[in-house]
């Protein structure tokens, strides 16, 4: 979703904790501007219902809320304690890092700040999957290619320039950061699958492609 629309969202959801549904409350909460325009797309879209003034979430605009306010609060503790930028920054640089947490992020993130139930501002997080297991280790980090089995996916993070020039010849074939590969056989050769491609890779470069394991 278009982050317009996003923060839009989370501004209804602000407002609704305050048991205000204006469009006024909603607008003052709100990190953009949006027009009348903006709330029928997201009525379209079956997020939100509008009567009069007021704004009320539809089951699936709550849930999609509920995920973003989940990313801004992890989000704002994460650059509060860890990151240790400025309380005055703090909401508008949350804003950022929420759009950029993909949900393995999001989860280990959870995981590594010890499943915080309030955000710095004493309001509440919504509560992720990883919080009612409990899970006390991150087992998602980033590691190398060659860890994976074959069938594992892995999302791209980063490849380490090596001192193989075949390195550049992976990037020319689209092995960039974000592609997700799946490992189809480790043996007699390391083979690859992305996108459309099938590669067989040298043992060597394998271990310097860093990946995002991918569950599921
Ligand atoms: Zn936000
Ligand atoms: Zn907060
Ligand atoms: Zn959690």
């Amino acid at each position: 979703m278009d982050e317009k629309f996003e923060e839009i969202l989370e501004a209804i959801w602000a407002a609704g904790e305050n048991n205000n549904f204006s469009v006024e409350a909603i607008n003052k909460r709100c990190a953009v501007d949006f027009s009348d325009e903006d709330l029928i797309e997201l009525v379209k879209e079956g997020m939100i219902v509008k009567d009069d003034d007021k704004v009320f979430f539809s089951s699936k605009g709550k849930e999609v809320a509920q995920s973003i306010m989940r990313r801004h609060r992890l989000a704002e503790v994460l650059v509060t304690s860890i990151l240790k930028v400025k309380s005055s920054e703090m909401e508008k640089i949350a804003c950022q890092v929420e759009h950029c947490l993909q949900p393995e992020v999001e989860e280990s993130i959870c995981i590594l700040l010890g499943h915080p139930e309030v955000c710095p501002d004493g309001k509440p997080i919504p509560k992720g999957r990883c919080c009612d297991r409990g899970v006390k280790v991150v087992n998602n980090t980033v590691v190398s290619l060659n860890t994976l089995a074959p069938g594992e996916k892995g999302k791209i993070t980063y490849i380490k320039p090596g001192s193989h020039s075949n390195l550049h010849q992976l990037i020319s074939f689209g092995l960039n950061p974000g592609v997700v590969v799946t490992v189809h056989r480790k043996s007699p050769a390391f083979c690859i699958k992305f996108e459309n491609t099938e590669l067989a890779i040298d043992e060597e470069i394998v271990k310097n492609i860093f990946v995002w394991r991918l569950v599921g």
